[in-house]
């Protein structure tokens, strides 16, 4: 059974069947999967969900797919209280939604992808493809091995090496452009349109969106089915933030929870943040940067659903942030440290923003948060690899473990070698 009744323009409301689609054909607006929520009213339930498998695909009512080809380990990732760090930064009622350890690449993309993918093979697509900044090329790489089809990735030139290798273990066509991830995007849309591929960002667009809002569904559920006051979402394409809200909006309809009006904030990076920069401005328009950040998962200057992420922002009462360099890598190594959680720039520029706000006062120390941790940090290495001290080496000898040992106690003296070499870096 499924609840879905078709496509609807954003911006014009103009309606279209169910179809690898995502341009309005009257207006050029974005299309949106439309549901029929009445019909779920009694059906779609918490105790329906609760019945559900412990995927993604237990919200599959509320997703526009009627036969699921992957994604059946993907989503249901931990909503963890992190007490150690909620005392770092001086508040009380602090929670981490951990999307890196989402199966199999460790992001949030495994999400959307799954949606997409599963569409694709519904509309009988042989080939899938993604313009990416490196983590959707993974996913869309590794559902497609698991589906058996066809894929290409695209993908700006300079991405970090664990996402270049993350891609290419699972044996796509993998194409490099010179350009930054928009000269990537705009290729990619030429490309839907001559070849017939779904590209599961660009025509299957509509059902990707979709896949992003298990993210909000699962924060609400794994609350005690209850929506946290405040949650921090990175913001790169727009798609992910607007879809958290979508989901909790969506079970204040059905009545799954109570509607206590939950504030939702974008992070970005100084380096790349159209989004935060409108945001502070008081505008309406999302103005194109050219990126430069170490964040390059969330690089996207010239955001696909910039607007509807901003809008979003200002209509639930939130706020943007950005965070430098400086300050992503210090997240990193703090939410390594306090939570045991490694993640990648996207995650540390969420935490980082996520700090502003609650030093602004934006989001009071005593009220529910949710920060989005949305990748992985072992496919960066780069970013972490100068900043922590290298071990030392010793012969197997117990003095001189002795004297090692000793030497930490001494004053001014760092217990460490410049020796890279033993670990390739
Ligand atoms: C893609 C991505 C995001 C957010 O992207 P949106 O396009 O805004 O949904 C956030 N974090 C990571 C790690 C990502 O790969
Ligand atoms: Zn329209």
């Amino acid at each position: 059974m499924s609840y879905v009744l078709g496509l609807k323009c954003k911006e014009c409301s103009h309606r279209v069947p169910v179809s690898p689609v995502h341009v309005c054909e009257q207006c050029f607006g974005p299309y949106e999967v439309e549901y029929d929520y009445a019909a779920m009213k009694g059906k779609v339930t918490r105790a329906s969900i609760e019945k559900g498998p412990k995927s993604l695909w237990r919200y599959k009512d509320l997703l526009p797919v009627e036969k699921p080809v992957t994604g059946f380990h993907s989503g249901f990732t931990p909503l963890r209280k992190a007490d150690r760090l909620a005392k770092e930064l001086g508040c009380s009622n602090l929670w981490i939604k951990d999307d890196s350890c989402n199966y199999p690449t460790y992001s949030y993309k495994e999400r959307v992808v799954s949606v997409a993918i599963s569409k694709a093979v519904e509309f009988g697509f042989d080939t899938v493809g993604c313009a990416s900044t490196g983590n959707l090329a993974n996913s869309t790489a590794a559902h497609a091995a698991q589906a058996g089809i066809k894929c290409y990735v695209m993908i700006p030139h300079d991405l970090e090496q664990g996402k270049v290798l993350g891609s290419l273990i699972f044996g796509p066509t993998m194409v490099r452009i010179k350009g930054n991830y928009d000269d990537v995007n705009r290729l990619c849309t030429e490309i839907a349109d001559k070849y017939g591929w779904a590209i599961v960002n660009v025509n299957l667009r509509p059902y990707y969106t979709e896949g992003a809002k298990t993210y909000g569904f699962e924060i609400a559920e794994q609350f005690g089915w209850k929506l946290p006051q405040h949650t921090v979402v990175p913001t790169a394409g727009g798609t992910i933030l607007p879809k958290i809200y979508k989901a909790y909006q969506e079970f204040i309809t059905l009545g799954l929870v109570e509607d206590n009006k939950p504030k939702i904030y974008s992070a970005q990076a100084a380096g790349c943040n159209p989004v935060v920069t409108a945001l502070h401005k008081g505008s309406d328009i999302i103005e194109p940067q050219k990126p430069n950040t170490i964040a390059k998962s969330i690089a996207i200057g010239n955001p696909a659903d910039g607007y509807y992420a901003a809008n979003v922002v200002r209509d639930s009462g939130g706020w943007g942030e950005s965070a430098t360099d400086r300050e992503i890598v210090d997240a990193i190594k703090l939410l390594a440290k306090t939570e045991g959680i490694w993640t990648e720039p996207a995650g540390g520029t969420t935490l980082a923003a996520t700090i502003k706000l609650i030093q602004q006062g934006r989001i009071p120390r005593d009220e529910s948060i949710v920060v989005s941790i949305t990748g992985n940090g072992l496919k960066t290495l780069e970013v972490v690899a100068d900043e922590l001290p290298y071990p030392v080496v010793i012969e197997p000898k117990i003095g001189e473990f002795d004297q090692f040992i000793g030497s930490l106690n001494a004053p001014n003296n760092k217990p460490t070698t410049p020796d890279r070499q033993l670990v390739g870096v």
